[in-house]
């Protein structure tokens, strides 16, 4: 985070446990005051400009958002928020959002606040600011303090609005404990009850897309007894549209090997789109030989939220039954490619002995004609880990090259000899 007046630190966390210490009495009648008003405002500014006392918002919960113009994750879950917001208000929940404002001066901040629907610290109380951000911590924005009424308790705080909002929504509401156990409790049923069609059919349709304009309706149930990919991408997605050509590629050998051996089960894609508008959808899915949910399905962002799906492209692997088999789909194909499917635990188990078994004959280090440090083969035991490869841009992990001097990482089928120079053998 970032606030001016070095020197004031000292000042403001005084008054803050003045605050929460001196005056335990009025402290505890009227919470919200004493952490959102200063002693000479008593109001908040609402999205009209206009003063809303701040003791109007006893007996609601209250999310504190931490956030900046400045920072793109903050503007991308403004639209979040406000959604989760705007549908809170509808149903009569007692739900407010103050902002608490990280912006560089008042121009950026009554711009960014003109998207809020909600309440904010004025610009001007910086004190105030600062003090709230000690107060919770606040190490990184976008920040979502969620506080409930009348609770006094740390141990009531959730901290984790952002994520909550995101993977929730509204459901998460109203942020109590016992309704976040609820809510995981209900998710880990939902795995576990899930099948093709209550993961891809809604009430108005049972079938998915592919290319044939008339007859391209493809029945959900036909899917049953396949292994089943969820391609989560979006044309605006650079990775995205790089991985694209490569799981084509690999969609096809599977294909290819499983029309060789009659009683594998076949193999098929799905492609969810986050595109924005339907002209980079179908000109996307153009390219793609597998099928797809339709543009703007509601079911597409049931999935998203369903499989938690963070950052795209992403592929999430489904087995003949429905059950979830891995997220990591794509880090999978990269490290393995073809030979990866069907992507079972079984499968890639015998994977990773096989290729610790070869890692046993590479060299321990080599010289990559990519780069200027030499390399030293690593594992997940010997500071290796989940990566990006420095040469192909790919997810990896397991066996790499990598530079102990400046942290470069290649996979270790992406090493090129640098002129013939000599390598250290096992
Ligand atoms: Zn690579
Ligand atoms: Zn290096």
């Amino acid at each position: 985070m970032k606030f001016e007046g070095g020197d004031e630190d000292d000042k403001i966390i005084s008054q803050v446990e003045v605050a929460s210490s001196g005056d335990a009495e009025k402290v505890s009648s009227s919470r919200f005051m004493s952490l959102l008003a200063s002693k000479d405002r008593d109001y908040l500014l609402s999205p009209t400009g206009s003063q809303v006392k701040v003791s109007d918002l006893e007996g609601h919960v209250v999310g504190l958002y931490f956030s900046a113009n400045w920072y793109s994750p903050c503007r991308n879950f403004n639209p979040v928020l406000s959604n989760a917001y705007e549908q809170l208000k509808a149903s009569q929940s007692n739900f407010e959002v103050v902002f608490v404002s990280a912006d560089e001066d008042l121009s950026a901040f009554n711009s960014y606040r003109s998207s809020m629907p909600w309440l904010a610290i004025p610009f001007s109380d910086l004190q105030s600011k600062k003090a709230l951000s000690h107060k919770f911590d606040v190490e990184g924005i976008p920040c979502l303090i969620i506080l409930q009424p009348g609770g006094h308790k740390e141990e009531e705080v959730l901290r984790d609005g952002v994520e909550l909002v995101h993977r929730y929504g509204v459901e998460a509401f109203p942020f109590t404990r016992e309704r976040l156990e609820e809510l995981e409790r209900e998710e880990k049923e939902k795995h576990e009850n899930q099948t093709f069609t209550n993961l891809l059919s809604s009430h108005d349709r049972d079938y998915l897309l592919g290319h044939h304009p008339t007859t391209g309706q493809v029945p959900v149930a036909s899917l049953v007894g396949k292994t089943l990919g969820l391609f989560f991408s979006a044309q605006w997605c650079l990775p995205g549209m790089k991985f694209t050509p490569k799981l084509i590629s690999i969609y096809h050998k599977i294909k290819h090997v499983i029309s060789q051996r009659p009683g594998v089960e076949d193999f098929e894609i799905v492609y969810v789109s986050s595109d924005r508008d339907r002209a980079s959808f179908d000109s996307y899915f153009a390219l793609m030989p597998w099928l797809k949910l339709p543009f703007g399905d509601p079911k597409i962002r049931a999935l998203a939220r369903h499989f938690d799906v963070q950052s795209i492209p992403c592929l999430v692997v489904l087995g003949p039954d429905g059950k979830t088999v891995t997220k990591h789909g794509r880090s999978l194909i990269n490290l393995y490619g073809e030979d990866a499917y069907p992507f079972t635990e079984v499968r890639l188990e015998s994977l990773h002995r096989q290729m610790d078994e070869e890692a046993k004959g590479l060299p321990k280090s080599e010289l990559h004609a990519g780069h200027r440090h030499e390399l030293t083969l690593v594992s997940d035991g010997t500071g290796g880990g989940p990566f990006i490869c420095c040469d192909c841009d790919e997810q990896g992990s397991g066996w790499a090259y990598q530079c102990l001097e400046c942290g470069y990482e290649v996979h270790t089928k992406c090493v090129r000899a640098a002129g013939g120079a000599s390598t250290v053998g096992p």
